[in-house]
């Protein structure tokens, strides 16, 4: 029998790229995805809150058409997809959602502010979740309960990574640098919620080009001068000691040299191996672009850019930049060997910047192999009997 994917497209159909999309692809990409622009919490340093009312028509990504792009993004080399949103468990079927990309053969992450997680934690992990990210605003519950708007919602977090933790799903806090944070008080709050790991963005005050609205230009709480936002990637950077941290330290600098003017080492892969696309099935280069490439249905025809780009310090795009950075390296050295030009290829295999990014790499892999080799404390009440 012909296995068939959600899309009804067979398994070969599903595979194979056409021969003029076909690409040496053995760095995997990754995707953001935006499934809607609806929002039930009130942060001060974003413009999707609820409070705000900058958001006039709530907008939700469709199933059915999102089935048939995944063979696209799956022949574009993407393997790895963040749903986001505004709120994406407000979406109907984000459980959906995340079985058609994990049925794909994509490994799928959800980043929430996590008040539906008790109701939808099950679910999401029979669709096949492999990484939970839930935003966390302080060291202080009491803070960012009120920052959130969301009274009570600490013990919902709680409820849902002890499921998650469970079922061997990786649970990622996400931290936003704002003055909320006091950095070497964070890994209390972050175990006693049941954290694995952290993973900190870095605040935006100018609007986004494209359809994503977390940024604020008046939020007191991320206006940062140059000289304290150094200080407090310096504090992430000491906090790597106590707790892991997944931002990589080659990246941190690069912030640094980013928020100094100077020049970064490290080029952005946004529009190569990293893409945005949201509720209108637009594919981006990333969040930060001011114009959409056009529909994901044309991202076959899309051209890679590699321009250099270094234009933000939006994290997810500037830590995969480090991680992918020695495999990039690779596969151009590669390209070069292949026809025929050995030097380059040598050239492109022996620079500085590829040594940290393997580095990065590795300090990773390690940190994922710990935490995947760490017992589990709890009783086992919380494991969900149809997984
Ligand atoms: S940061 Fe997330 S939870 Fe907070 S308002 Fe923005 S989209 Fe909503
Ligand atoms: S540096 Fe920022 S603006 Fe440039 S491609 Fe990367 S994410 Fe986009």
């Amino acid at each position: 029998m012909v296995k068939r994917h959600a899309n009804n497209t067979s398994e070969a159909e599903f595979r194979e790229p056409a021969a003029k999309t076909r690409r040496l692809t053995l760095v995997p990409s990754a995707c953001d995805v935006s499934v809607t622009n609806a929002c039930n919490a009130t942060c001060d340093f974003c413009s999707f809150a609820r409070d705000k009312q900058l958001v006039k028509e709530k907008r939700w990504l469709n199933r059915a058409d999102f089935a048939r792009a995944l063979p696209i993004l799956y022949r574009r080399g993407i393997r790895y997809l963040t749903f986001q949103g505004g709120e994406p468990l407000l979406h109907r079927e984000i459980d959906g959602l995340v079985a058609d990309a994990a049925a794909a053969g994509i490994h799928a992450g959800v980043i929430t502010n996590g008040w539906m997680l008790p109701q939808k934690i099950e679910s999401l992990i029979r669709a096949g979740l492999r990484t939970l990210l839930v935003s966390i605003d302080s060291h202080s519950l009491e803070k960012h309960e009120e920052n959130r708007g969301l009274q009570g919602v600490g013990e919902r977090i709680r409820q849902g990574l002890s499921v998650a933790r469970h079922n061997g799903v990786l649970r990622m806090a996400s931290v936003t640098v704002s003055r909320l944070v006091q950095y070497e008080a964070l890994p209390e709050l972050l175990d006693y919620l049941g954290f694995d790991a952290v993973v900190f963005s870095y605040p935006r005050r100018e609007p986004f080009g494209s359809t994503s609205m977390v940024f604020s230009q008046n939020s007191s709480l991320i206006d940062f001068g140059k000289e304290e936002l150094c200080e407090a990637l310096e504090s992430i950077k000491a906090l790597k000691k106590r707790f892991p941290v997944f931002n990589p330290a080659a990246s941190i600098d690069d912030i640094k040299r980013h928020v100094r003017g100077e020049r970064e080492h490290f080029a952005c892969v946004g529009g190569y191996k990293y893409f945005y696309i949201d509720w209108n099935l637009n594919v981006w280069r990333c969040e930060a672009w001011n114009k959409p490439y056009g529909s994901v249905f044309d991202l076959d025809k899309i051209p890679d850019c590699r321009d250099r780009c270094t234009a933000c310090m939006m994290s997810c795009y500037r830590d995969a930049s480090v991680l992918m950075h020695a495999g990039m390296a690779f596969e151009d050295a590669m390209t070069a060997a292949g026809t025929g030009h050995l030097g380059e290829g040598t050239r492109l295999l022996f620079q500085r910047t590829v040594a940290q990014s393997l580095a990065s790499v590795v300090a990773q892999s390690r940190q994922v192999f710990r935490l995947a080799g760490r017992p589990l404390k709890h009783s086992g009440k919380e494991q969900l009997s149809a997984v």
